[in-house]
């Protein structure tokens, strides 16, 4: 089994786009009360006195939209500045980026994958729900911006929706040729909106590859913070491409994370909604970190299992009780 030393955390749940896949439109979406949001200094608390001594070390901050948290460049200072941080990332829509860049580089933070599902405005603006002035603009300043400043690795994440986006992905994959970008390709999970799954499916990683290597040939590849991505790239390209095939595969026996929710539930599994911990609760009622600490060290005891044995629990429904934007993506 991998350590499992990786955690992805969620700022926020909000979010100021609003993907079909992720937190469709008219969507119910229950927004974390204000009051129930880990504050700044219990997530620090948590995050030092409780996951930095059971074996975390490297952190994802996610959302929702991270950059829609208030004081964000702050906690990034924060966290980049514990001894025993390793990594810090972030994966951000890229919309508040391109101002924020640099204080977020200054700071501490090294790498950021930026979601762009598409490279035309008309589509893109469709598929984040957008109704008035394009974002794809200000998305595409905020990566060029994210590139200049030096982030790196830079990873674009793109969910691959049939009959959607699909018919984009060389177009996509051709980006990684010229620059040092790195293109994940995600297959589309039934999280968030079942409807839009059920009417579409989903596309794998395998299928995306074929046509990739017909056009241009694809070897095998490595890149920095790869996590369950299977990387590759085309021949003499500066940049890589990544396939994150979780409907296809199960790369349970590679899983090195956790999720911590804004409201502070922490998440063995992202497929499987058993063994969550209120860690907010807890502590907001008294319970030391040494008796958390316990806690979460039995819960890393019991992942290989909850991994594995109940790894389709929470699909077989197809309906999660919680949207990637509310689990932090
Ligand atoms: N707002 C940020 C963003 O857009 O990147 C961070 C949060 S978002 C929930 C994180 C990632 O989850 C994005 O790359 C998004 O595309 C992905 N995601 C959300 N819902 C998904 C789904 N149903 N299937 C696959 N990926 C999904």
């Amino acid at each position: 089994m991998n350590q499992v030393d990786y955690l992805r955390i969620s700022l926020i749940d909000r979010c100021n786009f609003r993907c079909q896949y992720c937190m469709p439109e008219g969507a119910e979406l229950d927004y974390i009360l204000k009051q129930n949001l880990l504050t700044d200094e219990e997530l620090l608390t948590l995050i030092e006195e409780v996951f930095i001594p059971v074996g975390f070390t490297r952190f994802r901050l996610t959302g929702g939209e991270p950059l829609l948290r208030p004081r964000v460049v702050e906690l990034v200072r924060a966290i980049a500045s514990f001894p025993q941080t390793q990594d810090l990332s972030m994966t951000t829509n890229g919309f508040l980026l391109a101002p924020m860049a640099q204080s977020l580089y200054d700071v501490g933070l090294r790498r950021i994958n930026i979601s762009l599902d598409s490279l035309d405005p008309d589509i893109f603006d469709q598929i984040i729900g957008n109704r008035g002035r394009s974002h794809w603009q200000d998305v595409w300043n905020g990566i060029q911006a994210a590139y200049r400043v030096g982030f790196d690795p830079l990873k674009l994440n793109v969910v691959v929706i049939p009959n959607v986006n699909d018919h984009e992905v060389l177009d996509l994959a051709a980006l990684t040729i010229d620059k040092q970008w790195h293109v994940r390709f995600i297959e589309f999970m039934p999280i968030g909106n079942a409807q839009l799954f059920g009417d579409r499916g989903w596309i794998s990683s395998q299928e995306l590859r074929q046509s990739i290597r017909a056009r241009w040939g694809l070897t095998e590849s490595k890149v920095r913070g790869s996590g369950p991505a299977d990387v590759f790239q085309i021949p003499r390209a500066k940049g890589t491409l990544g396939f994150i095939s979780q409907m296809s595969e199960c790369f349970c026996d590679r899983c090195n994370r956790m999720r911590l929710s804004a409201d502070g539930w922490l998440r063995p599994c992202l497929l499987n909604e058993t063994g969550q911990i209120d860690l907010k609760t807890a502590l907001r009622a008294g319970i030391s970190t040494a008796e958390l600490r316990e806690q979460v060290r039995e819960l890393l005891a019991l992942k290989p299992e909850i991994n594995f044995k109940q790894r389709f629990a929470g699909t077989r429904t197809g309906a999660y009780t919680r949207t990637m934007s509310q689990i932090g993506g």
